[in-house]
């Protein structure tokens, strides 16, 4: 079986397929890791538990999930030796990695030379390494990155007109994220129009909490609006996006804050938050719209307006657009934010139909109107399967059967998920 593991900064996610990618046989979250009220939720098809119990690190979140996994109630398998093969989330590659790897020691060590891109995430990223090392004996680890989809982007869209010496000896460039989600979702989107990814040129509106949007040009990225850091770009639930940098200046020099107060304000006060002031959460914001608030109809328009500009700018630096794809939780549920995007877009030919638009995730994913030019896509992301799809990828066959002596149980009778 297949592991997929992925260590945020205060969660563990994790998912359990067989060997074919076939069924998800078990998944579970560990959440609020290091705080108070930290809980497992673990699902094995319809059995299953949420326990709230204390998870002081990353690696007692490891154990807890070998515990689930190994459960007498709703347990898949009897021991670590089940496993074939596990892949982990990283978020930072830097420029080194452009595809997933098996991990060894010289992969540790890079990763661990990109902490400092990335210094809230990776270290959990490696912690969870470390423990999966320790925990599964012999099982081979692969490292996914969400940056790597990204290191195609030309120098022209990732050197930024600062001092080229930032850039050559500082490694201060886009990198991009939510790699994993747009090369799951680019490569859908073209299995479910039917057309050769190499033939197209599509923009990926990953539109969650994070937001990314990605120039997709014959399956490459060759551009995408966040960029060194996560702050970048349009603006999120509670990140700014892009603005101009001399407020920074301004709130130091004018207004007396000091900077750890300025990247607090940019990461986690800013976005829909900041503008609304009452929520970082999509359905909230619009529903208050909609009851009359005039600041989150604002941060709503804010939102979509920036969208609708990166769409355009990314059709021009493709020179044309053939497939326009929405994902994530507000890209796969909000057909109000997906009209309010395409309306006006009709000059790229993006034209949607409404009805299919307001059906698109019950199963309908193409919801353009019979005159577009251009497809419009709704695609829910799978970044775990693509994790696991790129560990089964780079795993030696013979690793991925189970050893005798060792069983996987339960989940023939297991649903799946
Ligand atoms: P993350 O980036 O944390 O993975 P998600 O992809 O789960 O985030 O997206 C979270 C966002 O999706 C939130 O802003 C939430 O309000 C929004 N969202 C989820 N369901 C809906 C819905 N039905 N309508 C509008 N927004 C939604």
């Amino acid at each position: 079986m297949i592991l997929t593991i992925n260590c945020g900064s205060s969660s563990l996610k994790y998912q359990l397929y067989t060997t074919d990618l076939s069924e998800v046989v078990a998944k579970g979250l560990i959440a609020r890791i290091g705080e108070t009220g930290s809980y497992s939720d673990h699902k094995a098809g319809c059995r299953g538990e949420k326990v709230a119990l204390p998870v002081p690190d990353h690696k007692t979140a490891l154990e807890l999930m070998l515990a689930s996994l190994m459960h007498a109630d709703y347990g898949v398998i009897d021991g670590p030796a089940a496993i074939s093969a596990i892949g982990h989330r990283a978020v930072h590659g830097g420029d080194v990695f452009v595809d997933s790897v098996v991990v060894d020691d010289e992969v540790m060590a890079q990763l661990r030379a990109c902490i400092g891109f990335a210094p809230l995430h990776n270290p959990c990223n490696i912690a969870g390494i470390d423990a999966a090392k320790r925990l599964f004996p012999g099982v081979p680890n692969v490292v996914v990155f969400d940056t790597a989809f990204h290191q195609t982007v030309p120098p022209e869209a990732h050197v930024y007109a600062l001092p080229y010496e930032l850039y050559s000896k500082h490694g201060v460039r886009k990198y991009g994220f939510h790699g994993t989600s747009c090369r799951y979702v680019s490569q859908a989107a073209a299995d479910l129009l039917n057309w050769p990814i190499g033939d197209m040129k599509m923009v990926i509106c990953h539109l969650g909490n994070g937001v990314t949007l990605t120039a997709v040009d014959g399956g490459r990225s060759v551009d995408t609006s966040i960029g060194f850091g996560t702050v970048g770009g349009v603006p999120m639930g509670t990140r700014s996006g892009d603005f101009d940098p001399t407020i920074i200046f301004h709130l130091v020099n004018q207004l007396g804050m000091d900077l750890k107060d300025v990247e607090k304000l940019c990461y986690h006060k800013s976005g829909l938050l900041g503008v609304s002031g009452v929520s970082n959460d999509m359905r909230e914001v619009t529903m208050r719209a909609e009851h009359g608030d005039e600041r989150c109809a604002l941060a709503v328009e804010i939102f979509v307006y920036q969208i609708k500009k990166t769409i355009g700018a990314y059709a021009a630096a493709m020179n044309g657009l053939d497939a326009l794809v929405f994902t994530a939780g507000i890209g796969e549920n909000s057909a109000e934010i997906r009209s309010r995007v395409c309306a006006g877009l009709g000059v790229l030919g993006v034209r949607i139909d409404e009805a299919s638009n307001e059906v698109a995730r019950d199963g309908y994913p193409n919801i353009s109107a019979p005159d577009a030019s251009v497809a419009t896509l709704v695609v829910p992301t799978d970044e775990e399967r693509m994790i696991a799809m790129d560990t089964l990828r780079l795993t030696p066959d013979h690793l991925l059967t189970t050893p005798r002596g060792v069983s996987s149980r339960g989940y023939e009778q297991a649903r799946p998920i």
